[in-house]
């Protein structure tokens, strides 16, 4: 049964929502974390598979080193504290796709602890605590689907048996489906930055299952949760977030009880279904898992690690900022992805005038890419295209106008700018006596202008270098212009 979540705005507003999230992240390791079996996505079902990951009797697990390496840079990234000994457990549950009847995950004594993510709120920037961060193995998966006899055969595919992921626990500190939104966001750059994950949802490398419960505003303790699963988008999860603590505003505000349940969001109908209650719920028996030895990351190791975490998206954009004088939000679009940034920063450096770099992009080029509708990983000028651009109205090889033209004509012929530039280059006028011709036909027709020059006011002469080039529709070349200019007036 549906309880419908239309509830009075003025009723609703007496509760605060409270939300966790739980964070799945599948490490991209070459092989699995406790064989030497292939993670790749998309081979045909149960051919990366060995006795180890089908659980077979006998089968001994070993820990694959770059999987721990991966984790440990992630919880650095994350601001966790790493604990040098964590503990590999088992998680019993009966399932068919897990074969061994355990999932080794890590319980009491994770990998990493006592983490933080910051978030942009409308007020300032708030953070959300991380809970742990710790190592498991993924199970499974079952398809229910694409049998052409019958519609109800369940086939078992185990390539994903035994696949490296990182869980990442937050605290229950997210107060609305909008910062639900933005941690998730944060997160998955921040991962992503760390190059340990291609956090692809399609693909599953990120699953998040959502907690959320509300209480009357200021009372202290929590009320009771339930836990959304299998919701695969980060707007999804908004969309399910806002429909739940309504739903539970409105059970609270008739006099009902949140029962403490997993509940499945349907995107179509932008609703949650009860999938089962916490009574149904498994005890997992946890316990350490004697084929394991605890897991020691020792200081020496984790130092190397840390000479690997690069400058962070957060940490990026700010010194961006300082460095290029841009504004945040244009930081913000050159720090999407990791290569963005860095073509733009290497480009930017090779050119003559970083800052001139950097406007150009503000100026010239951000607005031709919304106007087109594009993502800037799609822009036809590329950040090297900017920057040759930029050193060419440095030296005066071009004016700011042809360089607008020549932009125009890249977004047209989607062409990136050298290419461009190479055929509609501007025939320069070079000729000292046709440039000297001009500036006399301007001086003569601004007597007035002139006259002030000669008394002193020597600023005059950029109106008069702004006429040549205008008489020369822009193809005088502007420094014999101003060399030119300057004797002449000063004559
Ligand atoms: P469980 O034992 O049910 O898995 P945990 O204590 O491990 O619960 O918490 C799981 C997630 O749920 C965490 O992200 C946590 O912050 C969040 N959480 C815990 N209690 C609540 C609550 N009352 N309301 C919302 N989120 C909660
Ligand atoms: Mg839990
Ligand atoms: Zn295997």
């Amino acid at each position: 049964m549906v309880t419908t979540p239309e509830i009075p705005a003025a009723a609703r507003a007496k509760y605060e929502p409270v939300i966790g999230l739980e964070v799945h992240v599948q490490l991209l390791t070459a092989t699995k974390i406790f064989c030497s079996c292939s993670t790749r996505f998309g081979n045909p079902p149960n051919t990366n598979v060995c006795p180890v990951c089908l659980g077979l009797p006998g089968a001994l697990p070993v820990l694959n080193r770059q999987a721990v390496e991966f984790a440990v840079l992630a919880a650095m990234a994350l601001n966790c504290r790493i604990n040098e000994t964590s503990i590999f457990a088992r998680k019993n549950y009966f399932y068919p796709d897990l074969p061994k009847g355990y999932q080794i995950s890590q319980y009491d004594k994770p990998l990493a602890e006592f983490g933080w993510i910051e978030i942009p709120t409308s007020g300032s920037a708030k953070k959300i605590g991380i809970t742990r961060l710790h190592l498991e193995e993924d199970a499974g998966k079952s398809l229910h689907e694409g049998f052409a006899d019958s519609a109800d055969k369940t086939a078992i595919d185990l390539n994903r048996s035994g696949v490296p992921l990182i869980e990442i626990v937050s605290e229950p500190d997210i107060a609305s489906p909008d910062e639900a939104y933005e941690y998730l966001t944060r997160l998955k750059e921040i991962i992503l930055y760390t190059g340990v994950s291609d956090c692809n949802m399609e693909e599953g490398s990120l699953r998040c299952d959502a907690n959320v419960s509300v209480r009357p505003r200021g009372q202290k303790e929590l009320g009771t949760k339930t836990e959304i699963k299998n919701v695969n988008s980060f707007r999804f999860i908004r969309d399910a977030l806002e429909y739940e603590i309504d739903r539970q505003a409105g059970v609270l505000e008739s006099g009902g009880k949140i029962t403490q349940e997993t509940r499945l969001y349907n995107a179509n109908e932008g609703k949650t279904y009860s999938m089962r209650s916490k009574e149904e719920a498994h005890d997992y028996r946890y316990f350490p898992d004697p084929d394991l030895l605890p897991l020691v990351v020792d200081e020496q190791s984790l130092a190397e690690i840390r000479r690997t975490l690069p400058e962070l998206p957060e940490a990026r954009r700010k010194r961006m900022v300082a460095d290029y004088g841009i504004t945040d939000y244009d930081a913000q679009v050159l720090t999407a992805t990791k290569t963005l940034a860095d073509e733009f920063e290497s480009a930017a450096k090779a050119a003559k005038n970083p800052k001139r770099v950097a406007n150009l992009v503000q100026s010239e080029l951000m607005g031709r890419l919304r106007a087109k509708g594009l993502e800037i990983e799609h822009s036809p000028i590329s950040m090297k295209g900017v920057a040759m651009s930029a050193d060419l109205v440095e030296s005066g090889a071009i004016s700011g106008k042809m360089l607008k033209d020549l932009y125009d004509l890249c977004f047209d012929r989607n062409l990136d700018f050298p290419s461009i530039y190479e055929k509609e280059k501007p025939q320069q006028i070079t000729d000292s006596s046709a440039i000297e011709k001009i500036i006399d036909e301007v001086i003569a027709a601004n007597p007035k202008q002139a006259e002030q020059y000669r008394a002193g006011k020597k600023t005059v002469a950029g109106f008069f270098v702004g006429q040549v080039m205008k008489a020369s529709k822009g193809q005088a070349n502007p420094q014999l212009v101003n060399e030119l200019l300057a004797k002449k007036l000063d004559s």
